[in-house]
C-alpha cells in the first residue's frame, strides 16, 4: 500500500513506485501488462464511487488493481472534515483523506498511490502529464479506468480524464520514455461523471457492468470515506438506475451496475456479446 504515514521521510521515488517496480525484460512487462488494470483518480473517493464495484469484479478474476489517486480532494471534496474541523489544516484533513481512502482500497483489494498534487483546482501541467505518461509505462495496464473527459460541473475530474488520454497517447510512441519501450493503447473506460449530472455532461454509457454480487462490499469500502458521508446514498441510487438501465437490454435480474463509456473502440475478429446469463 503505497501510503507514507505522518512524520515519516519522504520516500525517493523508486521506494514510491516498488509496488509495480519496472521489470528488468520486456517480455516480463508484456507478461504483466494482460493483467494489470490502473485507476486514475482525480480525487480521494472518486475510484471508488464510480468503479468499485467493478473493481471488486476485477480483483476476483484475477486483475491486479492499482490506483493513482492525483489529489486528496482536500479543497473540494472535504466538507465532512471541514465542517467538524473548521480550524483544522490542509496537511490534516490530507493525512485524514489518505487514511479513509487506503481502507477503501484495501477492501476493494487495490493498491494505492497518493500523488499529493492539489485540487480545486486540479491543474496538470507538462510536467505532471509525463510522470503519467512514465506511470503508464512502468505499470503497461491492459485496461484503465478514469474520469470522462466532458465535465463542466468538476473541472478536476475532466482534467484528468483528458491527462490520462493525452498520457496513454504518448506512452504509445516510441521514444516517449527513452530506452523504455512504448506501450499499446490500453482499454480506456471512463466512468461516471459528476453524479447526478450525467445528462449535462453528456456521459452516455456504452458498457454497464454488473456489479449486484459486489454491491454490499462496495458500500463497506465507501463507508471509510467519513469526510464525505453522503456518497452512499447517492451511488446506491445511481448503481440502481444504471442497474435499471441494463435490465432493459439484457431482461437480467441485475440490481445494481457501474456505468461506462468506452474511449479505445473494440477490435477482433469477432464482435462482443452481451451476457444474458
Ligand atoms: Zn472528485
Amino acid at each position: 500500500m503505497l501510503f507514507r504515514a505522518k512524520g515519516q521521510p519522504d520516500e525517493t521515488e523508486e521506494a514510491r513506485l516498488s509496488p509495480m517496480a519496472e521489470p528488468t525484460k520486456h517480455e516480463e512487462r508484456k507478461g504483466m501488462a494482460a493483467n494489470n488494470v490502473l485507476v486514475v483518480s482525480a480525487h480521494a473517493a472518486d475510484y471508488c464511487t464510480r468503479s468499485g464495484g467493478t473493481i471488486l469484479n476485477l480483483v476476483q478474476q484475477g486483475f491486479s488493481v492499482h490506483v493513482l489517486a492525483l489529489t486528496c480532494g482536500v479543497r473540494g471534496e472535504s466538507g465532512g472534515y471541514w465542517k467538524d474541523n473548521p480550524e483544522g489544516s490542509y496537511e490534516a484533513c490530507s493525512e485524514l483523506r489518505k487514511r479513509e481512502s487506503t481502507e477503501a482500497a484495501k477492501t476493494l483489494g487495490a493498491t494505492i498511490e497518493f500523488l499529493d498534487w492539489d485540487d480545486y483546482p486540479l491543474v496538470i501541467d507538462v510536467e505532471r502529464t509525463r510522470y503519467l505518461i512514465k506511470r503508464v509505462l512502468q505499470i503497461r495496464p491492459e485496461i484503465i479506468l478514469t474520469h470522462w473527459t466532458v465535465d463542466p460541473t468538476n473541472p478536476d475530474h475532466a482534467n484528468t480524464g483528458n491527462a490520462v488520454v493525452m498520457a496513454c497517447n504518448s506512452a504509445s510512441q516510441l521514444g516517449a520514455l527513452p530506452g523504455t519501450p512504448a506501450h499499446y493503447y490500453p482499454n480506456i473506460y471512463f466512468f461516471e461523471p459528476t453524479v447526478p449530472m450525467s445528462e449535462f455532461n453528456k456521459f452516455d454509457p456504452d458498457f454497464y457492468v454488473d456489479i449486484s454480487a459486489n454491491q454490499e462490499k462496495k458500500m463497506q469500502a465507501i463507508a471509510k470515506f467519513g469526510c464525505q458521508p453522503q456518497l452512499g446514498d447517492f451511488y446506491v441510487h445511481f448503481a440502481k438506475h444504471r442497474a435499471f438501465q441494463a435490465r432493459i437490454w439484457t431482461k437480467l435480474n441485475i440490481e445494481y451496475a457501474e456505468g461506462f463509456k468506452r474511449f479505445v473502440p473494440y477490435v477482433g475478429k469477432g464482435l462482443p456479446i452481451t451476457v444474458r446469463s
